[in-house]
């Protein structure tokens, strides 16, 4: 027997909520995955996209500053604290937040 049934109700809530944020963050993360732009795009080769801002070959890129990163790109759509998000070069792609490319330009 419950003792305090407003307890339980929350409790049934939270697990509701937690699980649909769950669902909807697997949804996100394999939409991301499938439309993310590849290292080997032929506009990101030309580019010389990283994901990993900290792998830009700086001998090729020497405009690479450490610290810039997609996520401050005026270029990128993502809301702040996004690991993805758009950019005005790779139209329906993503890009990664931490990554680079050599038309980065400082937000
Ligand atoms: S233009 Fe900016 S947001 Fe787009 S890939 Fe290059 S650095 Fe990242």
């Amino acid at each position: 027997m419950m003792k305090n049934p407003t307890n339980r109700r929350v409790f049934l809530l939270q697990a509701a909520t937690v699980a649909g944020g769950t669902l909807v963050l697997h949804g996100a993360a394999h939409a991301q995955a499938a439309n993310m732009v590849s290292e080997k795009d032929a506009t990101a080769i030309a580019l010389g996209y990283s994901a990993d801002a900290t792998k830009v070959d700086t001998k090729k890129y020497p405009k690479y500053a450490a610290g810039q990163k997609c996520a401050g790109c005026q270029l990128f759509t993502g809301k702040a604290g996004d690991a993805a998000g758009g950019c005005g070069i790779f139209p329906g792609k993503m890009v990664a937040a931490s990554g680079w490319c050599s038309a980065y330009v400082k937000k």
